[in-house]
């Protein structure tokens, strides 16, 4: 089996958790404006966007790759269940590509719930070291080797679909060589 499929679902149900959290405790009541800055929330009203952005990206893969597929109606969760069951049918490859887009969509759960330390989990796919830190205004993963740069002398930078489709490759190669 490909993927990490219950990180990502666990991710999404872990945002989707804090989010709606966040709608129940509602407006600060006045008087307690002093105590915000104790503990500023994580999530903000950008997650339902981002949250939507994430499933359509999805459902337009998907709706892509096996054309004829009915528009997801159900529930937020189930949509990689059902994106997996609609694509089961396409080449390894597409298969791979889907994989692909879930893992990452996993990444960036985990970042917008502030945990930015999943990219050190991956090696950086130039030098393999396990120092890759995440720059949040460029939205990508740093190698914070000296030596590790690009041709024009600059650090090397990924992008969180680059790691996934290493991580799905590399997986994907674990897994046919132990069968
Ligand atoms: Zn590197």
């Amino acid at each position: 089996m490909l993927g990490d499929d219950t990180t990502t679902e666990n991710r999404l149900r872990l945002l989707q958790a804090e989010f709606t959290q966040h709608q129940r405790r509602g407006p600060e009541p006045t008087g307690r404006t002093a105590t915000r800055a104790e503990a500023p929330a994580p999530i903000d009203l950008g997650t339902l966007d981002y949250m939507a952005a994430a499933a359509a990206e999805m459902v337009r893969h998907t709706r892509a790759a096996a054309p004829g597929v009915d528009p997801y109606t159900g529930p937020l969760l189930g949509l990689y269940d059902w994106s997996r069951e609609h694509t089961a049918h396409l080449t390894p490859e597409r298969q791979q590509a889907r994989e692909a887009l879930i893992y990452r969509q996993g990444l960036e759960h985990a970042i917008a719930m502030g945990d930015t330390t999943v990219v050190r989990k991956h090696p950086c796919p130039a030098c393999g070291c396990w120092g890759l830190q995440w720059g949040e205004g460029e939205r990508k993963a740093v190698c914070t080797q000296h030596y590790c740069q690009d041709a024009g002398g600059l650090t090397h930078r990924w992008t969180l679909e680059r790691l996934a489709r290493e991580h799905v490759a590399a997986k994907s190669a674990l897994t046919s060589r132990a069968t």
